[in-house]
C-alpha cells in the first residue's frame, strides 16, 4: 500500500510535539527520574507549564473542581458537545516520559495543527490533562476523569494520604472545589468523542513492527483473594508423609491458573490471569508453611469468559486443593466491568490510520486508563503506539519520536472525521 495516498489537510509538526515531551520531562523529581506524582509541587510545577503551553495555542484555560486542567477551542457550534482529547500528566514514582504525557501532548499538537491550518472545526475541541489517573497516595486512581462520571463522592473525598491530607483537601490544592464538584460532572451525551493516543505498555505492536494499533476496550478486571490452610509444623520434625504444606498446595494453583489461562485463549477471547500477590505464614525457614494467602487476578474484555475461567476452568485446581485435606477460602476483592470503545470510532480510527498507509491491528488494553470513567460521557476510542520493549512505569520507557508523531497525526485525521458526524453540514 502506498504511503502517500493522502498527504493534504492539517499535519502534525513532529519537531515541535518531540520538544514538548522534552521539556514536560525535564520537570522531575532530579533525584528519581522520570517522577512527577500527583497532588506535590512537581505536579503543580507540570500543571503551570502545561497551563502557558496550552494558551499560547490560543486555548481558553481553565482548572475544573474535579482536579482537571482543560484547554478549551472554541468550534462554529458551542451548542453541540465537545470533541475531547487528553491523558494525565501524573507519573507512577520512577515512572517514564510517554505514558500519559504523550496523550495530552499529542492532543495539544492537534488543537495547534488546526490552528496553524486554520480550520474552524463544528465542535469545540478540549485538551484536558485529567487529574491523577495513576493510583494515587490517597489510594485511589482516575480522580479527574471519576468527577467527570459523578463518582467521587464523600467516602472517596475523606480519604486520607499518609500525612493526613484528605482528598478533598488535594482538590483544593490542584485547583480543584471538592464543595462544587457537581460542576465538574459531565452527564451521558456530553462529550461528542472522546479520544486518547497511548503507549501501549506490552510487545505486541512492536513485535509486529507497526506503529499503531486501535483498541477495542478497556479489559474488565476481577480480583479475588484465596486462602489456602494446611498445617504448620517443625520443618525438621515432621517426616514429609505427614505434612500439610499449605505453600505446595498454593503452588500447584500457581501452576494451574497459568495453563488453564494460556489455554483459555484464542477463538476470539483473549484473557490473561496472575497470582501476583503471596503471603506465606509463618514464612520461617524452620516451619512448613501452614496458610498461605494469594491474590487471583484475571482479566479480559468479554466478562463472561472471565467469570466462566475463574469459576469453571478453575473448578478442578480448587477441588483437588481441597481433596489433598486443605481448607480454601476464597473471597472476591473487585470486578471492575469492561469498557468499549465506540465500534464507530473504532473504525475511524483504522481508516485514518489506513489513509496514512497503516494497517493497525485492533486490540484491547489490558491496562485501565480515564477512557473507563470517560465513556460514561460519550463514544470512546483510543490508539496505541509501540514502546520499547512493551516497558512501561519504569524510567528506560521509551517511544520513537517517529511513533509519536504517527499517533498525532492518526488523532488529527481522526478528529476532522469524527468533527463531521452526527452535525448537518452547513
Ligand atoms: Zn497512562
Amino acid at each position: 500500500m502506498s504511503r502517500r495516498r493522502r498527504v493534504t489537510g492539517p499535519q502534525i509538526d513532529g519537531g515541535r510535539l518531540w520538544g514538548d515531551l522534552e521539556a514536560l520531562a525535564a520537570l522531575t523529581e532530579p533525584d528519581r527520574p522520570w517522577t512527577r506524582r500527583s497532588f506535590t509541587p512537581m505536579f503543580l510545577k507540570g500543571r503551570a507549564w502545561l497551563a502557558e503551553a496550552f494558551r499560547v495555542a490560543g486555548l481558553e484555560v481553565s482548572t475544573d473542581a474535579g482536579g482537571n486542567l482543560v484547554g478549551r477551542r472554541p468550534g462554529r457550534n458551542n451548542n453541540l458537545p465537545p470533541v475531547v482529547l487528553g491523558s494525565h500528566s501524573d507519573t507512577v514514582p520512577s515512572g517514564g516520559r510517554f505514558d500519559g504525557v504523550l496523550g495530552v501532548l499529542s492532543a495539544l499538537e492537534v488543537a495547534r495543527s488546526l490552528n496553524e491550518a486554520q480550520v474552524e472545526l463544528n465542535h469545540a475541541l478540549e485538551v484536558v490533562d485529567f487529574l491523577a489517573e495513576e493510583p494515587s497516595e490517597f489510594g485511589l486512581s482516575c480522580i479527574g476523569s471519576r468527577a467527570w462520571a459523578g463518582a467521587l463522592d464523600d467516602e472517596t473525598l475523606a480519604m486520607t494520604r499518609p500525612d493526613g491530607m484528605t482528598l478533598a483537601e488535594g482538590l483544593r490544592y490542584v485547583g480543584g472545589d471538592p464543595e462544587r464538584l457537581a460542576s465538574a460532572r459531565r452527564p451521558a451525551g456530553s462529550t461528542h468523542v472522546y479520544l486518547e493516543a497511548h503507549i501501549e505498555q506490552a510487545r505486541v505492536l512492536e513485535s509486529a513492527g507497526l506503529p499503531v494499533g486501535v483498541v477495542t476496550g478497556i479489559v474488565a478486571i476481577l480480583r479475588e483473594k484465596i486462602t489456602i490452610c494446611g498445617q504448620t509444623d517443625h520443618a525438621g520434625a515432621t517426616p514429609m508423609a505427614l505434612r500439610r504444606d499449605a505453600l505446595v498446595a498454593a503452588a500447584s494453583l500457581v501452576t494451574a491458573v497459568d495453563r488453564l489461562a494460556r489455554a483459555a485463549n484464542g477463538k476470539g477471547t483473549e484473557l490473561v490471569a496472575t497470582i501476583g500477590a503471596f503471603d506465606v505464614h509463618p514464612n520461617a525457614a524452620n516451619a512448613v508453611p501452614g496458610t498461605v494467602e494469594l491474590v487471583l487476578e484475571a482479566r479480559s474484555e468479554d466478562e463472561a469468559r472471565l467469570q466462566a475461567f475463574v469459576n469453571n476452568d478453575l473448578a478442578p485446581a480448587f477441588a483437588q486443593i481441597e481433596a489433598g485435606g486443605f481448607g480454601l477460602v476464597r473471597k472476591p476483592i473487585s470486578f471492575a466491568r469492561a469498557t468499549r470503545c465506540d465500534a464507530g470510532v473504532i473504525s475511524v480510527l483504522q481508516e485514518a490510520a489506513r489513509l496514512r498507509g497503516i494497517e493497525a491491528p485492533l486490540m484491547p488494553s489490558g491496562a485501565g486508563h480515564d477512557g473507563v470513567f470517560v465513556s460514561r460521557t460519550g463514544p470512546v476510542g483510543m490508539i496505541f503506539l509501540p514502546c520499547r520493549a512493551g516497558l512501561s512505569h519504569t524510567p528506560e520507557e521509551w517511544a520513537e519520536p517517529g511513533d509519536c508523531a504517527i499517533a498525532a497525526q492518526v488523532l488529527l485525521d481522526a478528529v476532522l472525521r469524527l468533527d463531521q458526524e452526527g452535525t448537518p453540514r452547513a
